[in-house]
């Protein structure tokens, strides 16, 4: 076990850390390891941010964590939309020099949280809002539990709890490996007697835009969580005008590895398909995906593109405009790919476009501060 002076360091967060590890760093300031599940459901469960406000903790405890450069991390919330339809919240936050969005989604019994990873993304992938801010940094652990734990707070407020979570909104998950399947962990850790916002992973995904080494590691890893593979395209010509990342991991490796995530962990991987006006949505494409994935295990998501608009601080004409085919075609589409597979075929329904809630729709320009240069916008890659 990691000794205090390596658990802590100046910028410990203890909201990213598991009932253990927490445990770890009771024992190595001198308490009994019971302390630490204590800080842990006051943290996990009651949503307690001020080590102060933590009264049934002895004060030296408290005060060794606070010397030792512990906090409990809390994103400000710096906006907060409800859509007209009730269907969704998006919220907006501030997280160190940067902002992250998130997004409560309502569907009948379902309560599902699409949280950030990033702020930012590396990937470019041309048709997405976030990919434009391109990558600012990595979130930690805590500040992605964070994200939850406060939607969960706007939930309790109706009575209701979050049921599901997408890692679908900003950023790759999968090049945050480690913070964002710490996070996951201490999520699925938070049920107890006052009831956290706990999700078991069988209603957790994680939604790649393809990052191959990432996939085999969450293959291999013991964290049982559902995976989607951002497929787009069934050419690798299309799918690498789209997704520069196709260059380096083609269609074929990923279908390979969503075949591998299947026999390891028996769950089906979802393939989102996004259906772009004259560019995915041809009656070709809905057969080659058929032929593609007819021998795989997996289910189809298609997503009709949410248009981006102008964002604050992007020329209109500074990136690729791609449209949302007409209602006629994206029926047609789906109603292909149900008579050439027996896969389930889904059609995502946007929820939130009102408030730029939708699927990649997520961009931030990024504040500048005092006497510096307003940082770039707008020039991914
Ligand atoms: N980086 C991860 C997760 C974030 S994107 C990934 O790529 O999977 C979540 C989903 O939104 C992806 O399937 C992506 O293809 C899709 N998406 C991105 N921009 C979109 C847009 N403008 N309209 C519809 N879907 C979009």
């Amino acid at each position: 076990m990691p000794s205090a002076t390596s658990t802590t360091s100046a910028h410990t967060d203890l909201k990213g850390l598991l009932p253990e590890q927490l445990r770890a760093l009771a024992i190595d300031l001198g308490e009994p390891a019971y302390r630490g599940d204590q800080l842990f459901t006051w943290i996990q469960q009651q949503g307690e941010c001020s080590l102060a406000a933590m009264t049934n903790l002895p004060k030296r405890f408290r005060e060794g964590l606070m010397a030792a450069g512990a906090s409990v991390s809390h994103l400000q919330l710096l906006e907060r939309h409800d859509s007209a339809t009730g269907m969704a919240v998006k919220f907006l936050f501030e997280a160190d020099a940067g902002q992250i969005e998130s997004v409560l989604i309502v569907d009948r019994d379902r309560r599902t949280a699409c949280l950030s990873s990033q702020v930012g993304c590396a990937l470019d992938c041309k048709f997405c809002a976030t990919g434009r801010m391109g990558f600012k940094r990595n979130l930690g652990a805590g500040q992605i539990v964070d994200q939850l734990l406060q939607l969960h707070a706007a939930a309790a407020e109706h009575g209701e709890r979050v049921t599901n979570i997408v890692m679908m909104g900003m950023g790759e998950p999968l090049l945050n490996y480690d913070e964002v399947t710490q996070a996951l962990r201490i999520i699925r850790h938070s049920e107890g007697p006052t009831a956290g916002p706990a999700v078991g992973g069988r209603r957790i995904t994680i939604s790649t835009a393809g990052y191959l080494p990432g996939i085999l590691r969450l293959t291999e890893d013991d964290l049982n969580v559902g995976l989607a593979i951002s497929l787009n395209a069934t050419t690798d010509a299309i799918r690498e005008r789209l997704m520069p990342i196709n260059r380096k991991w083609p269609i074929a490796e990923l279908l390979q590895a969503a075949r591998g995530y299947f026999d390891r962990k028996g769950r089906r991987v979802t393939f989102e398909y996004v259906l772009m006006d004259g560019v995915t949505d041809s009656d070709e494409d809905a057969t080659r995906l058929a032929v593609l994935t007819r021998s795989l295990p997996c289910k189809i998501n298609i997503i009709p593109y949410n248009e981006l608009g102008a964002s604050p601080g992007v020329e209109a004409d500074a990136f690729e405009d791609f449209r949302r085919p007409p209602k006629i075609r994206i029926e047609a589409f789906v109603r292909r790919l149900r008579e050439n597979t027996g896969h389930t075929v889904t059609l995502r329904e946007s929820r939130g476009s009102d408030i730029g809630a939708a699927c990649g729709q997520l961009y931030r320009q990024q504040e500048s501060r005092a006497g510096e240069q307003p940082a770039a916008v707008g020039v991914a890659g």
